[in-house]
C-alpha cells in the first residue's frame, strides 16, 4: 500500500470513525491506480481518485501550491468554518494563528529548500469568525494535477491540547501549593536525606535551602526514638498519619509538628512528607493543664496538684525509693480582716506577695500550694524530723511576718502553721493533709503566729473530738445540756442585777463537759445553731420564772451567742418569738456578742442587731479587749453594754499593770453611753479598782460561781449584798 495511503487510512481508523462498506476494496484499488510506489516517492495518483478518498476520511485535507489553497475537503470547511470557495480564495497563511505563522511559514521554506524537518507539527488555526483551534499537521509533497504541490491533513487537538494545558496547570498549581503551603512539606532520598524541601521547612526550621538538602531528617529528631518509630511505621505500612515529633530548629529551638508521610512508589526508603507546626496549639494545650493545675492569682500549685505531688510522695515512701515528708498548713492568721477592710483588691494582692514569698522560702524540691482562700499547703520531701520541719515552717512564718508592700498599703500580717509528719506507715495523703490541719488548729489556738507539730497526743484528741462531734449530736434530745447562772452584781447597790446563762453539757461517760470544750466543735458543725435556740428559749423561760417569782427585782438574764447564729437571718424572728412565747420582756434579755461577730460579719450582723435593739432586747460586747481591740467601731453598733475581759481584769489590784488600760476602756465605753460590766472579779482588790472606775457591773468567783437554777433562787432570796 502506498504510505501516503496507509497513513490516511490509520489515521482515519485512529479518529475512530466506522469505515464506510466497500472501503477495503476501494482502498485495494486505489493502491493499484497509485501503482504501488516506494516510500519515499511523490505518488502520481489521479486527482479524481483523491477526490474520492479524501472526501469519505474525517481529517482536514488541504492541498496547497505556493501560499494558495488549490483542494480542501469536507472536513477542512468543517474545521476551519470557512466553505471551501473561500478557502480556495485565501492565502494559506490566512488560516493559522499570527503566534505560528513565522514557525509555519520557515517549515514550508525549508521543505522547499529540501530540508529535512519534521513533517508533523501542531499549531493554532483561526476559524471564521474568530475562534481558535489547535491542529495536529502532518504535511508532505506530492504530485498534483501533475505539478508539485503540498499536501496538509489536519486533526483538531484541540480538546487533548486543552487536557494537557489543564495537566500542566495543574502541576503548576501543585508546585504553588508546594511553594506557597504553610506546611512543611520535604521528599528524602533513599539515604534519609532531604532532596527536595518547600519555603516553608526551610522557615519552620530556620535553615538555607543549600544547608538543608542533603541533612538528615533523623537528625532534627529532639528524640531520635520519635523518628525512629515513624521510620518503623512507614517501613511497616508505607504511610504514617499524625505522626507527633518535636524537631529541633538550626536556633536551637523545638518545633511540635505533626507529620505525615508516604514512601514514594518503588523507592525503598524514599519518603515525602508534609509537616505541621503545633507548636502554638501544644503551648495552649500546656497552658490548659497548667491552668487546671494552677492557682491563677499566686501561680502556686492548686489544690488538685498539690494533692496529687502529695499522693506521689507518699506512695515513693511507701516504696522505700523516697525518704519521709513533711507537709505543712499555713494559714494566714487576719486575711479576712484585711479583705474586708482593705479590699478585695488589696486582699488578692496580698496573697500574690505572699504567694511569691513563701515560693523564696523554700528549698527547690519543695511544693508549695495555694490550697484555697488564704490556707497555702508545703510538701517537704526528705523531712523525717520534727525539729527540721519545724525550722523550715517557722522561717517560712517568720518571712511572712515581715510587712508586705502592696500598691495601696503596707500590710503586716502573720500565719499559723501545722505540721504533720510521714516516715512509712499507711497514712493517707488526706489523713496527712488533717493531721497538719489539726496541728494548724492547736497552733491558732495557742495564740496563733506559730507552728505545731501533729503528735499522737493531738491525734488522740483529735479522735476524741469526733467522738465529741458524735456524742454532741443528740445531746440536746437526750436532755444532757443544762444552764447554769452566773450572778451578775450590780456595783453601786452591790445586789444582784441579773445572771448570765452559760452551757454545760452533762455528758453520760465523760460527767460535765465544759463550754471550751464542746461549743467550738458545736460551732465547727453547726451544732450551734439548734443548740443556741435551746439556749434562749431555756434562759427565757428561767427569766420568766425569776421575773414571776420576785417581781419589781428588775432581773435580767445573759445569753451567749455565736457568730454562726448570726448567719442565719431568721434569728432575729425567732429571738422575738421567744420573748413573745414566754412572756418575757426585751430590756431583760440581754445577747452577748463577741468582736469577731462585728469584725468578720460587719455588714449583715449590723441590721440584725439594729432590729434585735428594736425589739427592745440589750445588745452587750462580751471578752472586750482580747480580740480586735479597736474601740473605733463600736459607735457603729446599737450596743448598751460592754464587758470587759477577765484578762485584764486579772491584772487589776495588788500591783497589777492593766489599771490604765481599763480606766481608757471604760472611759472610752462611758463616752458612747455603754454600761460596763467587769467579769472575772476573783478579789476584793480587784472590786476596789473597779468601783473606783465606775464600773456599773462585775462578775466572778469573788461573787458566785455560776449557779443551778435551784442555787440561784436562793441567792435571789437572801440577795446578799457586796
Ligand atoms: P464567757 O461568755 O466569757 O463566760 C464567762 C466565763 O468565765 C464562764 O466560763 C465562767 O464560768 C467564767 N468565769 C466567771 N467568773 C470567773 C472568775 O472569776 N474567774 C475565772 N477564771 N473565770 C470566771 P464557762 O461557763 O466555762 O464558759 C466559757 C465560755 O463558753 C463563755 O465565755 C462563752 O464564750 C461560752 N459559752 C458558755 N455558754 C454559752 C452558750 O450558751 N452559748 C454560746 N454561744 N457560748 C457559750
Ligand atoms: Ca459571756
Ligand atoms: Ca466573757
Amino acid at each position: 500500500m502506498h504510505p501516503l495511503l496507509r497513513r490516511l487510512f490509520e489515521e482515519h481508523i485512529g479518529q475512530g470513525t466506522a469505515l464506510p462498506p466497500g472501503w477495503g476494496p476501494f482502498l485495494s484499488a486505489v493502491d493499484r491506480a497509485w501503482g504501488g510506489a516506494e516510500p519515499g516517492e511523490e505518488p502520481a495518483v489521479g486527482e479524481a481518485t483523491f477526490r474520492a478518498l479524501a472526501e469519505t476520511i474525517s481529517a482536514a485535507v488541504f492541498v496547497y501550491r505556493g501560499t494558495r489553497y488549490v483542494y480542501v475537503n469536507a472536513a477542512a470547511t468543517a474545521l476551519t468554518g470557512y466553505s471551501a470557495e473561500e478557502l480556495l480564495g485565501m492565502e494559506f497563511w490566512e488560516l493559522v494563528h499570527p503566534d505560528h505563522r513565522e514557525v509555519v511559514r520557515e517549515r514550508g521554506m525549508a521543505r522547499q529548500r529540501g530540508d529535512r524537518v519534521p513533517s508533523r507539527y501542531e499549531f493554532r488555526i483561526v476559524r471564521k469568525g474568530g475562534e481558535e483551534r489547535w491542529v495536529d499537521f502532518t504535511s508532505a509533497t506530492v504530485q498534483y494535477g501533475g505539478e508539485p504541490a503540498a499536501l496538509g491533513t489536519a486533526f483538531d487537538v484541540t480538546d487533548r491540547r486543552n487536557a494537557s494545558d489543564e495537566l500542566r496547570e495543574s502541576e503548576e498549581r501543585y508546585r504553588a501549593l508546594f511553594e506557597e503551603s504553610r506546611d512543611a512539606i520535604y521528599m528524602t532520598g533513599e539515604d534519609g536525606r532531604f532532596e527536595a524541601v518547600n519555603q516553608a521547612a526551610l522557615e519552620m526550621f530556620g535553615y538555607a535551602r543549600e544547608e538543608m538538602l542533603g541533612m538528615e531528617l533523623r537528625s532534627l529528631c529532639v528524640d531520635p526514638a520519635d523518628c525512629e518509630a515513624m521510620d518503623a511505621e512507614i517501613a511497616r505500612a508505607g504511610f504514617v498519619r499524625d505522626h507527633e515529633v518535636r524537631l529541633r530548629r538550626s536556633d536551637g529551638g523545638v518545633v511540635d509538628c505533626l507529620m505525615s508521610a508516604t514512601r514514594r512508589s518503588g523507592e525503598r526508603g524514599a519518603v515525602q512528607g508534609i509537616v505541621h507546626d503545633i507548636s502554638e496549639r501544644k503551648r495552649a494545650e500546656a497552658q490548659l493543664a497548667y491552668g487546671a493545675f494552677h492557682d491563677p492569682l499566686t501561680g502556686l500549685p492548686n489544690r488538685a496538684l498539690f494533692l496529687d505531688r502529695l499522693a506521689q510522695a507518699v506512695e515513693r515512701v511507701r516504696r522505700r525509693d523516697g525518704a519521709a515528708l513533711a507537709v505543712l498548713f499555713l494559714d494566714l492568721d487576719r486575711f479576712k480582716v484585711i479583705n474586708d477592710s482593705l479590699g478585695h483588691g488589696t486582699g488578692d494582692e496580698l496573697l500574690r506577695a505572699l504567694g511569691a514569698r513563701l515560693g523564696e522560702a523554700l528549698r527547690p524540691g519543695d511544693t508549695a500550694a495555694r490550697f484555697g482562700g488564704d490556707e497555702f499547703t508545703v510538701l517537704l520531701e526528705g523531712v523525717s524530723d520534727a525539729v527540721v520541719a519545724t525550722h523550715v515552717a517557722q522561717r517560712i512564718l517568720d518571712s511572712l511576718a515581715r510587712p508586705f508592700h502592696l500598691s495601696r498599703s503596707e500590710v503586716y500580717t502573720s500565719a499559723s502553721a501545722g505540721i504533720a509528719l510521714h516516715s512509712g506507715g499507711s497514712a493517707s495523703p488526706e489523713e496527712l493533709l488533717r493531721s497538719a490541719g489539726t496541728a494548724l488548729g492547736r497552733a491558732k489556738a495557742r495564740g496563733r503566729a506559730r507552728c505545731e507539730v501533729f503528735d499522737r497526743a493531738m491525734h488522740a484528741e483529735a479522735m476524741d473530738r469526733l467522738q465529741m462531734e458524735m456524742d454532741l449530736r443528740p445531746a440536746a434530745e437526750r436532755g444532757e445540756l443544762r444552764l447554769v447562772y452566773q450572778p451578775v452584781v450590780s456595783l453601786p447597790e452591790g445586789g444582784v442585777a441579773g445572771f448570765e446563762a452559760l452551757l454545760r453539757w452533762e455528758h453520760p461517760t465523760r460527767g460535765r463537759v465544759l463550754p471550751e470544750q464542746f461549743v467550738p466543735v458545736a460551732e465547727e458543725t453547726g451544732l450551734i445553731v439548734p443548740i443556741g435556740e435551746w439556749v434562749l428559749e431555756e434562759a427565757c423561760r428561767q427569766l420568766r420564772r425569776w421575773r414571776e417569782r420576785f417581781p419589781g427585782r428588775g432581773v435580767t438574764v445573759g445569753v451567749n451567742l455565736s457568730p454562726r447564729q448570726f448567719s442565719r437571718p431568721e434569728l432575729v424572728e425567732r429571738v422575738r418569738e421567744i420573748l413573745a412565747d414566754t412572756e418575757v420582756e426585751p430590756s431583760a434579755l440581754r445577747l452577748e456578742i463577741t468582736e469577731s461577730l462585728l469584725i468578720e460579719h460587719a455588714g449583715p450582723t449590723a441590721a440584725m442587731l439594729a432590729r434585735l435593739r428594736e425589739a427592745g432586747v440589750g445588745l452587750c460586747m462580751d471578752d472586750f479587749g482580747t480580740g480586735y481591740s479597736s474601740l473605733s467601731y463600736l459607735h457603729r453598733f446599737p450596743l448598751d453594754t460592754l464587758k470587759i475581759d477577765r484578762s485584764f481584769v486579772m491584772r487589776l489590784g495588788s500591783g497589777g499593770d492593766a489599771e490604765p488600760i481599763v480606766r481608757t476602756i471604760a472611759a472610752l465605753a462611758h463616752n458612747l453611753g455603754l454600761k460596763v460590766v467587769a467579769e472575772g472579779v476573783e478579789t476584793a482588790a480587784q472590786l476596789e479598782e473597779l468601783r473606783a472606775l465606775r464600773c456599773e457591773y462585775a462578775q466572778g468567783y469573788l461573787f458566785s460561781r455560776p449557779l443551778d437554777a435551784e442555787d440561784a433562787d436562793r441567792l435571789l432570796e437572801d440577795d446578799p449584798r457586796w
